[in-house]
């Protein structure tokens, strides 16, 4: 193999391979990030629609409680951020009860869940849910909780991940969210920008399909997305990045195979998740009582059980939200038919005739991860059973191949922005280490 044109080759530029890129090009190593969309941030998808008054997230909406990853960057970059509101209204029957204390009643399952989960052997949470001692309002909830949240089917999640996820999340106050003011994709900007263009670039409409590696180092291959071109870079690191679904697809060849990350990979789960972001002419909800102050909307719909509202900010928009189960019952639909799912689902939430709501109806906004070739699902989880394999699917190979973004968080963070972050600075210190090492 011939001598390394770069440092390293980071393969996606999303919230995880942009913080790599940032910190070794700090570091002054020679970077390159290959990216195969046209843009960078991953699934941080901000639409900067004149028809929506505030942007819309297609992709990662929350900043899930104070992670300091994700502070110190809207910190440093100037953004506003601002609390969501967290009431939720609980419909039943078409019936909004307002008085419910929802998320009170989780809490309470996901308490006695984590005990259990911290007492005896890994479980699925269906199992878990058959035999816990609440009511069944309250197991109804968390189920519906646990699968929204997660994008991960009750049947197969594990509650030791769980559990690990709701003690990480405590420990940042994860109860409380909030929304970027001027929409997440300034977040990864940022995070790009604070790298240094002396060492560093960033090729977009790269599409990588193979790696050619040994002890030394890699040739990356890459196609052109635009022109259908064929490239290749020779490099000492490699740092891979891309969601678990296009590791489980198996589009990207290694050679030599590396089979205990592959199978780490294919022992974890990409969840599923549908959402649909309606746009009205006005909130008209704003006007019953019930739903003036809602910031979710809690129902046992079938396709799209949850919604949420823009509070504090009061914008005719909502967002509808199904994952797991539901969200993979509705994969291969046309965009027309999730559409009429939402709308209908929605009449019944808020006690209309669906055709008053689509005579509301300005935009629409759906992206669908479980098509997008870059994507190939939501975010990661972890199957009963099946934790262990999260670490071994972070584990660098032979000081040449090394892993980040959410599936390999460690901490209970995975499937979260700063999660993704976290891994990105974690694989730039590893490299950085085995080059100082050599
Ligand atoms: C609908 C939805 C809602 C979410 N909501 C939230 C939320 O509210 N809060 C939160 O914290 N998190 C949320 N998440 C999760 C969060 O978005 C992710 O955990 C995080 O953005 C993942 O970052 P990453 O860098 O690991 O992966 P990605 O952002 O997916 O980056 C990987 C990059 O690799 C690129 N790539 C793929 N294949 C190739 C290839 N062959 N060659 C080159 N490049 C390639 C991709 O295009 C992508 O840019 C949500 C995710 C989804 C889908």
């Amino acid at each position: 193999m011939s001598s390394a044109e770069w440092d390293v080759v980071v393969i996606g530029a999303g919230a995880a391979g942009l913080t790599a890129y940032r910190d070794l090009t700090l570091a002054g190593l020679r970077v390159l990030c290959l990216e195969a969309r046209d843009r960078v941030g991953g699934r941080l998808l901000t639409v900067h629609d004149p028809l929506a008054p505030i942007p819309v997230e297609l992709g990662a909406e929350f900043v899930h409680g104070r992670p300091r990853e994700t502070w110190e960057i809207v910190r440093q970059a100037g953004l506003t951020i601002y609390d969501c509101a967290e009431r939720a209204v609980r419909i039943r029957d078409g019936k909004p009860d307002a008085r419910l204390p929802a998320w009170e009643l989780v809490g309470q399952v996901m308490q006695d869940m984590e005990r259990r989960a911290s007492s005896g052997p890994d479980i699925s949470f269906e199992t878990f849910i058959r035999d816990a001692k609440h009511a069944e309002e309250p197991k109804r909830l968390a189920t519906s909780y646990v699968e929204g949240f997660n994008a991960a089917r009750k049947e197969i999640v594990s509650i030791q991940s769980l559990a690990e996820d709701s003690r990480a999340a405590d420990a940042i106050e994860g109860d409380q969210s909030y929304r970027i003011l001027n929409g997440y994709d300034a977040l990864a900007l940022h995070i790009l920008r604070s790298g240094s263009t002396h060492t560093g670039r960033v090729e977009l409409n790269a599409v990588v399909h193979g790696i050619d590696w040994n002890s030394d180092g890699a040739d990356v291959h890459f196609r052109s997305a635009l022109a259908g071109t064929e490239d290749r870079v020779r490099t000492r690191y490699v740092l891979v990045t891309v969601p678990l679904g296009v590791l489980q697809a198996g589009s990207m060849r290694f050679t030599p195979e590396i089979p205990e990350t592959i199978q780490a990979a294919c022992r974890l789960k990409f969840g599923h998740v549908i959402r649909v972001i309606v746009c009205f002419r006005e909130p008209f909800w704003e006007a019953q009582e019930d739903f003036a102050n809602a910031g979710f909307l809690l129902s046992d719909e079938k396709h799209f059980p949850t919604w949420w509202t823009t509070l504090p900010v009061h914008a005719p928009i909502l967002v509808g939200w199904s994952a797991a189960s539901r969200a993979e019952e509705m994969m291969g639909e046309p965009r027309e038919s999730v559409l009429q799912f939402a709308i209908a689902d929605l009449a019944r939430v808020m006690g209309y005739a669906p055709p008053r709501l689509w005579s509301f109806l300005e935009a629409v906004h759906y992206h669908p991860w479980h098509e997008d070739p870059f994507a190939l699902g939501a975010y990661s989880y972890v199957p009963a059973g099946a934790l262990p394999a999260r670490r071994a699917l972070a584990q660098s190979v032979k000081n040449s191949l090394f892993f980040a973004g959410e599936a390999t968080e460690l901490n209970g963070h995975s499937a979260t922005v700063h999660g993704a972050i976290a891994t990105g600075k974690r694989a730039a210190a590893e490299i950085i280490n085995a080059r100082n090492g050599e």
